[in-house]
């Protein structure tokens, strides 16, 4: 049987996006020993152009919100290593987290994996994902400068990325595999008034070519059946969000959506494990949200972890 040994961290967290660095930054001001896994820092926010609702800060950007969360968290001393949780197990009491970065041990979780974007899974895709694939716009838009690119999707977020991309590209193609988008009319609206935007609507796209980076891409009509292929240096896919929870499969409780079921003290099914942010059955998705719960899921785990003995007054 395994037992505790100086390695075992108090908590472990998955993630760090705006759940996952709140729970990490109070953790820390309770001199927990805390480590973040993550397969990247700021998650979601990272993708966001503009953010103007997050409390306190006026700077829209992202990314910039995403820098700060970061310096906060480092700031005490949080362990930040990166590497996709694969799979949590419970035994005794504790937990071993596996991951691409190695196998950790801990005496409680907090799962913060959010929403990733999905991907077409078509060929060349995955190889190609990075050079010239993209899901963030933010990070590449300098490289957008006089190219042609293409964005793939039907929702604002797709949309309000090709204005954006017609003020930078040559050519922007937006694909949709449907005839009707789904963004607000005044949206499509302005897109279809950009000069340089070409839509391909009922159009799929089945393949990714490029050596080094992307080259082309192959698109094909699914009324007509006819395929052609676009030369464009840069693609964004922009298809929506999926969670993904393979890592806790049987350990927690899910609803029919396939989120995590919380109490509203960010407590799960299982015992000394906690959940925060988009990845839980709480009904709105938003960065402030997250962060809120990352603090209650912290809290609980610090409760969880001291057998409750320091949880009246919680600063
Ligand atoms: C385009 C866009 C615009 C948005 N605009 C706004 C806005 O204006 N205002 C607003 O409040 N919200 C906005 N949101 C929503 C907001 O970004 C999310 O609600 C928020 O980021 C959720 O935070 P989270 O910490 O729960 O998850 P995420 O931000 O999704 O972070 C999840 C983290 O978990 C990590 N992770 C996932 N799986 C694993 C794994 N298996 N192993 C290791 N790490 C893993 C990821 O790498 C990431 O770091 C927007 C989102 C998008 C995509």
């Amino acid at each position: 049987m395994r037992g505790m040994t100086e390695d075992t961290y108090d908590v472990i967290i998955v993630g760090a996006g705006p759940a996952g660095l709140t729970a990490a930054i109070y953790a820390r001001r309770r001199l927990l020993k805390t480590l973040v896994l993550t397969m990247d820092i700021g998650g979601q926010v990272v993708l966001t152009e503009n953010i103007e609702n997050y409390l306190g800060y006026t700077e829209k950007s992202g990314p910039g919100l995403a820098i700060i969360f970061e310096k906060q968290a480092r700031k005490y001393g949080t362990e930040i290593i990166i590497g996709e949780v694969k799979r949590i197990e419970k035994e005794s009491g504790l937990f071993t987290v596996h991951s691409s970065a190695g196998d950790f041990m801990s005496r409680s979780v907090i799962v913060t994996g959010g929403r990733m974007p999905r991907r077409l899974n078509v060929p060349g895709e995955e190889e190609l994902i990075g050079k010239g694939v993209s899901t963030s716009l933010t990070c590449n838009l300098d490289l957008t400068i006089g190219k042609n690119v293409a964005i793939v999707g039907g929702g604002n977020t797709a949309l309000q990325r090709a204005e954006v991309l017609s003020k930078t590209a040559a050519k922007v193609y937006l694909i949709h595999r449907r005839d009707q988008f789904r963004s607000d009319e005044v949206t499509v609206e302005k897109v279809r008034s950009c000069p340089n935007v070409e839509f391909l609507l009922n159009t799929v796209v089945e393949e990714m070519k490029g050596r080094k980076r992307l080259e082309k891409i192959a698109a094909k009509n699914l009324c007509t059946g006819e395929c052609k292929e676009l030369d464009v240096e840069m693609t964004f896919i922009d298809i929506g969000r999926d969670i993904k929870l393979d890592y806790v499969k049987g350990l927690v409780k899910t609803n029919e959506l396939g989120r995590i079921v919380v109490d509203k003290a960010c407590r799960t099914s299982c015992e000394g494990m906690f959940a925060a942010g988009d990845i839980t059955d709480f009904p709105y998705a938003q960065a402030i949200i997250a962060a809120g719960q990352g603090a209650t899921a912290i809290l609980s785990a610090y409760a969880y972890l001291t057998k409750g003995k320091d949880q009246k007054v919680c600063y």
